[in-house]
């Protein structure tokens, strides 16, 4: 239990360190190139692709799944291009590449852009560099202020711990929350009192 705390202390130590001189800078330099998009034929391309992903951070294939799901087209990454079928217009592109962004990139705190997609156990979990937030991906926009309520910060749930994070922190759910509990073990039900919740993440601490 001593080690799991001492990792919380450090991770902990870890945001408050990047909390104040991220912040400003990450506005200023975020600025998501514009598509330049070229139809060629039959055929629409983004040809600075490359520099997009870049910019957002993400990996090139989960941008394209996106836009492929999202357009409804088939498309294919030819160097620093993609190449969709069809003719795709420009404003479509920027639409649905604004989605993605709100979506897999921008902190629900904040908006800071410096995030990183992590897996926690099967939870694809959106974590921000800048004011150390995390939430689920893909909650956000079917989020609803009934389900917002279902765990509140200074209350005690029973909970069961149904997975052991990375850093060896239980994981408990309830609705859509995700509910970090160190010094637990899988399987086991357990009392928890609620410290913090961020988006549909909670932090709790047993109940003795
Ligand atoms: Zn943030």
């Amino acid at each position: 239990m001593a080690a799991d705390e001492s990792v919380d202390y450090e991770a902990l130590l870890e945001r408050a360190k990047k909390k104040l001189p991220l912040k400003v800078e990450s506005h200023e330099r975020f600025k998501i190139p514009e598509p330049d998009v070229m139809i060629e034929g039959k055929t629409t391309a983004i040809r600075n692709f490359a520099d997009i992903v870049d910019t957002l951070r993400r990996e090139p294939d989960h941008l394209l799944g996106y836009l492929l799901r999202e357009l409804g087209t088939a498309g294919t990454m030819e160097g620093t291009r993609v190449v969709f079928k069809g003719k795709v217009a420009t404003s479509q592109i920027v639409d649905r590449i604004d989605n993605y962004v709100s979506e897999y990139v921008l902190c629900s705190e904040c908006e800071s852009p410096d995030t990183n997609m992590v897996k926690d156990g099967r939870v694809l979990i959106l974590t921000c560099e800048t004011c150390g937030a995390h939430r689920p991906v893909h909650v956000r926009k079917h989020m609803k202020a009934e389900e917002v309520k279902e765990i509140e910060a200074g209350k005690v749930y029973d909970l069961l711990i149904k997975d052991v994070g990375k850093k060896g922190d239980g994981i408990a759910r309830k609705g859509e929350f995700i509910i970090y509990v160190p010094g637990t073990a899988k399987g086991v039900q357990v009392k928890v009192m609620i410290e913090k919740v961020s988006g549909t993440v909670a932090f709790g601490t047993l109940v003795r």
